[in-house]
């Protein structure tokens, strides 16, 4: 094998050999004479037109390749030439190949003159920037778009130099739209803690992964932040070498006054609400505390009272008798109602925990009733019971079932004037059942639903003015939510009302 020093050395300044050179480039390589007939044309140039050479070998160029509505003024500017004009050295022009593809050639050309200054021939070297061309109009439409787009886009070599900034960040950053960039390092434009985001963690991570999104800032030209969400992109070149990297920013400014306005009032919520909590708590400990306290001088009032009253002390005249008698029934009805608000405070405050034990239907029911008794015979009015007839053992929270009891038989006779009251008590499923129902004057329906509402009482024209507190429903509502149950109320107006309450249980025992 020869060595390369064996082989002959081209001469670079031989025609033949440079012409043999430019015939295999990817380029057109044309010779034409002054009466615009091919010449000589190169087989690769031929081929990007679609012919052989010996096919385009005297043709008229015009005529071959030469799109018609460009062919009139081409034609002009060749015999403006052959005159004396020169023809230009560099331009483009359409042509046509031979399946009728239009393509863009750039041209440089030579031409010779004879003696008589006549064009004689001219050579000219076209090469296809079609595809140049398409890219560079991408190109354009991509800056365009950039160029008027709110956001901040910019591009910047893999070294920092700053190839490109847009319109609308060079007015973020104060450079005017005119001035070169070429001073600037885009670290500059970030505040010191944004830039080491960019630098050591934007860049880096866009290098590996492709491109990296977060939140940075930018600084104006007087100094002031503005926030924005970022991306960053990294490009590679063909070889895989990090060639530049682009970015494009986004003023989330107004989003941000949003969010702090929203993290704002959050805090003043949670600081009022940490206060209503506490006044809150103040309440319920002043409710229970003041409760306390008034009903023990409370119960020794109703009971001397009720001791002179019924002349135990000595004997009482009828006039002391009734007004004593009044001052013993005011004061029951202000224990009630103080009863009820310590209740309601003790559930509010939670100290009114679930406390289940094992216990009998029976032995619940009848001394609940019986203590209500006498209240139904003074009123003249039957109070009925029915229930199981086996003895069933039960495991709930007995006190809080019969505190239901006690108010729902206590309202039932308290608003019954004629007929009854009677008490059905069924298990059903895992569930038992109590149902108060009377005869009495009936809620109107549109009351109904505020029933379970703390101090709601039903005011009727046609009926003295409610007794009580209005406390007693919404503190059965509550504690029969406590055991895990339900408290339901129907009425037909002026004729009865049913409370159904619904306590789910565990049965140990029946027999
Ligand atoms: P109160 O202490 O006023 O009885 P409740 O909360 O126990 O308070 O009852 C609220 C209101 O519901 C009563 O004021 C009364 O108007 C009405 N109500 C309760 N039970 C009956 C009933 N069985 N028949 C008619 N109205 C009733």
């Amino acid at each position: 094998m020869p060595r390369s020093a064996d082989l002959p050395i081209p001469d670079p300044f031989d025609p033949v050999s440079l012409l043999e050179l430019l015939g295999q480039a990817n380029r057109v390589v044309m010779a034409l004479d002054a009466a615009a007939t091919i010449t000589f044309i190169n087989p690769a140039g031929a081929a990007l037109l679609g012919y052989t050479p010996a096919e385009l070998t005297g043709r008229n160029w015009f005529e071959t390749c030469v799109p018609e509505d460009d062919r009139e003024k081409a034609r002009a500017v060749f015999e403006a030439a052959i005159t004396g004009e020169d023809l230009p050295r560099r331009f483009e022009s359409r042509v046509v190949t031979r399946s009728g593809e239009q393509v863009l050639f750039a041209w440089e050309n030579t031409s010779t003159r004879d003696a008589s200054g006549r064009l004689a021939a001219t050579l000219g070297i076209g090469t296809d920037i079609t595809e140049r061309r398409r890219i560079e109009r991408a190109h354009e439409w991509l800056t365009g778009l950039a160029e008027f787009t709110p956001d901040l886009v910019a591009a910047m070599q893999a070294d920092g130099e700053i190839l490109y900034l847009n319109r609308a960040g060079r007015e973020l950053v104060g450079v005017r739209q005119d001035e070169p960039l070429k001073p600037y390092s885009f670290e500059q434009f970030h505040p010191s803690w944004a830039a080491r985001v960019v630098v050591e963690e934007g860049i880096p991570w866009a290098s590996e992964h492709g491109s990296w999104a977060g939140d940075t800032s930018f600084l104006r030209a007087d100094g002031t932040e503005v926030p924005v969400s970022q991306v960053i992109v990294a490009h590679r070149d063909a070889t895989g070498v990090l060639s530049y990297i682009s970015t494009i920013a986004r003023d989330t400014s107004a989003v941000t006054v949003a969010q702090r306005d929203v993290r704002r009032l959050n805090d003043e919520l949670v600081e009022t609400n940490r206060q209503l909590r506490t006044a809150l708590e103040v309440e319920k400990g002043f409710l229970a505390n003041m409760s306390h306290e008034l009903r023990t001088p409370l119960n020794s009032i109703i009971g001397f009272t009720g001791i002179v009253r019924d002349g135990l002390a000595g004997p009482v005249n009828e006039e002391q008798h009734r007004q004593l008698d009044m001052v013993y029934h005011s004061s029951r009805r202000l224990l009630s109602l103080i009863n009820d608000l310590l209740d309601l405070a003790k559930i509010e405050s939670g100290r009114s925990a679930v406390e289940a034990r094992e216990f009998e239907l029976k032995s619940m029911i009848a001394p609940t009733v019986e203590a209500l008794r006498p209240e139904a015979d003074a009123k003249g009015i039957e109070l009925t019971v029915h229930q199981p007839d086996e003895r069933l053992i039960l495991h709930q929270d007995c006190d809080k079932i019969e505190q239901i009891l006690l108010n729902l038989i206590g309202n039932a006779i308290k608003y019954t004037n004629e007929g009854g009251v009677t008490v059905e008590v069924r298990v059903e499923g895992d569930d038992i059942i109590f149902e108060v129902e009377d005869t009495g004057i009936g809620i109107p329906p549109q009351h109904i639903p505020y029933l379970f509402n703390k101090f709601y009482q039903v005011w009727r024209e046609d009926t003295a003015k409610p007794q009580g507190t209005g406390l007693g429903l919404s503190i059965s509502l509550e504690l029969a939510e406590r055991l895990g149950g339900s408290l339901t109320a129907e009425s037909d107006q002026g004729t009865r009302t049913r409370f159904t309450l619904c306590i789910p249980i565990t049965f140990t025992a029946a027999s």
